[in-house]
């Protein structure tokens, strides 16, 4: 028997072709997906698929949801919080105490500190830490935006909120170097045992860095 699929039975090659364009089509989506944040090569197929096995209209919804925000959602120009025009609402809000700024690397840092509803004061993200193997000095991280905005006056204190990872701690150092001649105060926060965790559970970089933000009682 002779298969001339190519010649005698075009409707199926046009099947087959179709299959394998659409195989491309997903893995475009999986590929996608591995380039967001913490997704590695098996999530991003499980989540492909998952938009594949899903009504049209909620995998849509999701599309609009990614557009809408880029589209309408930018970065504060002062801060960089996300904002919805040219100042975030907390850069507008009037009382906020505008002595006091905040560092810290990226927005969703910024959004856990402000929920937990203990500082009042404004922000800055540096979009980034300074990282010299990665060849990210401080020309790529907003540390003269930041050190204009302390330079314009009314700044009383800088908390530096960075990671406690290498990166973070040589940011901070960097940051308090930049600032110190302007007469402000640099603080870092004190990274510690988290509330209810018995201490012996802590790991060393944690213990070492709750002792050395003790303060006096
Ligand atoms: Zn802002």
């Amino acid at each position: 028997m002779d298969f001339q699929i190519h010649n005698q039975h075009p409707t199926i090659k046009n099947v087959i072709m179709s299959v394998q364009q659409r195989q491309g089509l997903l893995s475009k989506l999986a590929k996608e997906f591995v380039r967001l944040p913490g997704i590695g090569q098996k999530t991003s197929q499980r989540l492909a698929f998952h938009i594949m096995k899903v009504d049209k209209e909620e995998a849509l919804r999701l599309a609009d949801a990614i557009r809408d925000v880029k589209e309408f959602v930018v970065f504060c120009e002062q801060c960089r919080n996300i904002a919805e025009s040219e100042l975030c609402d907390i850069c507008q809000d009037p009382e906020r105490d505008r002595t006091k700024i905040l560092v810290v690397e990226e927005p969703s840092t910024l959004h856990a500190i402000d929920q937990s509803r203990g500082y009042k004061g404004l922000y800055h993200v540096l979009m980034g830490s300074l990282s010299p193997l990665d060849g990210v000095g401080p020309s790529d991280i907003r540390a003269q935006e930041l050190e204009a905005r302390v330079r314009d006056g009314g700044v009383q204190e800088v908390i530096v909120a960075t990671n406690p990872t290498i990166e973070g701690e040589a940011t901070a150092i960097y940051l308090t170097k930049l600032l110190k001649p302007y007469g402000v105060k640099v603080s870092r926060i004190a990274y510690g045992i988290p509330v209810g965790m018995d201490i012996e559970y802590a790991d060393d970089v944690t213990l070492t860095k709750s002792i050395e933000g003790r303060r006096e009682l």
